[in-house]
């Protein structure tokens, strides 16, 4: 049985007083019926860490290098991550492939380097408009996926977000049909590479989720919960997406 996900990314957005956001979601959901984890910026990991204390909600970070250590000026290590309390890591967001040029050979060795600083890589895959324009979304999620995650992935290691390029941050989201042709595809592909393991893989859908689509997604075939960037950033929002899983 697959746990259900919340994941919230912050991006590059907040300061210590943003901290307040996650303070009322913890009174809210003081024992959340699902997963939650919240990625912050790498500057608020610890001061998370520290308002969350023994409270179920986890703290990721937002990407890491592939080496555990080195000359690699202003990067952060999984093993840095996991030090300042982190227990998960998005890696291979676009915006990362976008701005930083990341390959999935990239994504997949940063992948390694989470699981072995004891880390839940989530791993981000999804078409840009024109691939899905010109009918190629299942060959890119597939070639994605396939270079992106490690070998021996497994459920505790591993968690794959689907995250359409078109959809984030633009208010527009795939039909309920095309997001569990690709969640399908997703696990199907999971399943051909890693057995049974494969059902144990949590399969994310990102991109414009809000309270009131979240329903909707959260009752589609494969979808195990979901990476919500803009609506993580206040507790009202992210709440309800809570509730909205929690009740899935
Ligand atoms: C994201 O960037 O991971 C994301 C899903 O953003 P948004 O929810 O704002 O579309």
């Amino acid at each position: 049985m697959r746990r259900k996900l919340a994941a919230g990314n912050w991006k590059m957005n907040g300061t210590g007083d943003t901290l307040a956001e996650l303070a009322a979601l913890l009174r809210a959901h003081p024992e959340p019926g699902c997963e939650v984890l919240i990625c912050p910026p790498a500057t608020l990991i610890s001061r998370a860490c520290a308002a969350v204390g023994a409270a179920p909600i986890r703290i990721g970070g937002q990407d890491c290098h592939m080496a555990e250590a080195g000359a690699h000026t202003g990067d952060i290590s999984a093993r840095m991550l996991a030090d300042a309390g982190a227990s998960h890591v998005i890696v291979g967001h676009s915006e990362r492939r976008a701005d930083h040029g990341e390959s999935d050979a990239m994504v997949r060795a940063k992948a390694q380097a989470a699981r072995g600083a004891g880390l839940v890589a989530v791993i981000c895959v999804g078409e840009s408009g024109a691939e899905r324009d010109s009918g190629a979304t299942l060959e890119v999620i597939g070639r994605q996926l396939f270079g992106s995650t490690p070998d021996g992935a497994t459920g505790n290691s591993t968690v794959i977000a689907y995250e359409p390029v078109w959809a984030i941050g633009s208010g527009r989201t795939p039909t309920l049909a095309q997001i569990a042709e690709v969640h399908d595809f997703i696990r199907s592909e999971l399943l051909g590479r890693f057995g049974a393991e494969g059902t144990q893989i949590r399969i994310l859908y990102g991109g414009s989720v809000k309270p009131v689509n979240a329903a909707g997604i959260f009752a589609t075939s494969n979808v195990d919960g979901a990476l919500v960037g803009g609506a993580s950033l206040t507790a009202a929002d992210f709440g309800a997406i809570v509730n909205a899983l929690e009740n899935a």
